[in-house]
């Protein structure tokens, strides 16, 4: 098969099963309303869940910031890219999650795959969550440790998998929040049960940081667990991007050795760490904004419960709609734009074959006659 061949099939085989993507030019910010071709939207597709990509506090010391520092870092951490900003934010961020180091990534998704890379060997073994993210997913597959997955929030199913010999070590990974499901890990079953094992476990938190746990310390917080890795990103509740890992003082030197992420790539923006700084006070003082969030998840819940429509077991700011076909899913999202509101469907390979949902997500930004007309739309509609 030639290069055309091969790339014209796929592009084919995704057309015809309706999971061929496409993305739309965004012509404003993501805040409570998008503008998309030429048309403005109610959005209910954003992970800026506190509404802080548009807060005008953190805006103004990212300006700041690139006066101070420039706009690039010039160089990874290791060269000349590791600035005080960068410094103080790590200081910061394992401060007030109770970890003795922070180290910062450029994405959660090259934070989930240097960890994995970093400290996986061939003897090892992945015990993972089979709704992880991809970029957990994808890191373990590439791992010389097998991965193996466990049943979705299920510690027994982590038990029986732990049960098995192994000769190296093993790490147990989940999430704090499930990004397609928006319900929530059993962390402390999970932990004590890798603890018992020797084994360590990891939980990326990116829906769950600066949303739930006291001061928005996020889902291990709220549950009284601290894992020997925490994963944290910048990119939902922040409002911003970037990363971090929280661990302790010998596995931060080790990655800085090993975390090839850390080591052949360009540190993030001295500006951008100044404005997360910004973004983590606005969270550490945001119980009003989460509150805000919170009556909005309820009035929807509510509303909803009163339309019979089929929600999940869900309390977070993610309200999946389960449909389960594509076109069909295609087909209600597009209703769902005809009519003023932005909900993108999700469909294979991100969630798992027949489970094509609307991925409705709520934030502090949205005002309750929003949540009023999503509802009003939905009831028209046979979901
Ligand atoms: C968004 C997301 C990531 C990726 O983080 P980025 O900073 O956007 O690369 C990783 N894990 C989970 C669970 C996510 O939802």
């Amino acid at each position: 098969m030639s290069w055309q061949q091969r790339i014209t099939q796929a592009l084919d085989e995704r057309r015809q099963s309706a999971t061929y993507r496409q993305r739309q030019v965004n012509r404003g910010g993501n805040g409570r309303q998008i503008q998309l071709g030429g048309e403005h939207y109610l959005n209910f597709s954003s992970n800026d869940y506190l509404g802080l990509s548009q807060d005008a506090q953190v805006i103004a010391v990212w300006q700041q910031g690139a006066r101070q520092y420039g706009v690039g870092s010039g160089g990874s951490g290791h060269v000349t890219g590791f600035c005080t900003a960068h410094q103080a934010l790590e200081q910061q961020l394992a401060e007030w999650l109770g970890y003795p180091r922070a180290l910062l990534f450029i994405s959660g998704y090259a934070a989930n795959q240097a960890l994995l890379a970093a400290l996986m060997q061939a003897g090892d073994r992945i015990l993972a969550d089979r709704l992880s993210h991809a970029s957990l997913l994808e890191a373990a597959s590439q791992s010389p440790a097998p991965l193996r997955r466990f049943r979705h929030n299920h510690p027994q199913s982590l038990a029986n998998l732990l049960a098995k010999p192994c000769a190296g070590q093993r790490l147990a990974v989940t999430e704090g929040v499930f990004s397609m499901d928006g319900d929530r890990a059993p962390l402390a079953a999970l932990h004590s049960l890798t603890r018992a094992a020797g084994a360590w476990l990891m939980v990326d938190d990116a829906h769950g940081i600066g949303v739930c746990g006291e001061q928005g310390r996020g889902s291990c917080w709220q549950q009284g667990v601290r894992p020997e890795l925490l994963v944290v990103t910048f990119g939902k509740a922040f409002g911003i991007s970037g990363a971090a890992v929280l661990c302790d003082e010998p596995t931060a030197e080790y990655l800085l050795q090993f975390a090839r992420h850390l080591i052949y790539s360009t540190a993030m923006p001295p500006a951008q760490a100044c404005a997360l700084r910004a973004a983590l006070r606005r969270i550490q003082q945001g119980d009003a904004l989460r509150a805000r969030l919170q009556d909005n998840i309820r009035r929807f819940r509510q509303g909803a419960a009163q339309l019979s429509l089929a929600l999940t077991a869900s309390d977070t700011a993610i309200q999946p709609l389960w449909v389960g076909d594509n076109q069909r899913t295609l087909d209600l999202a597009q209703h769902l734009r005809e009519h003023g509101l932005w909900v993108n469907a999700i469909r294979p390979p991100t969630v798992q074959p027949g489970g094509a949902r609307l991925r409705i997500t709520l934030t502090a930004a949205h005002q309750p006659q929003d949540i009023d007309r999503l509802l009003e739309v939905l009831h028209g509609v046979n979901v």
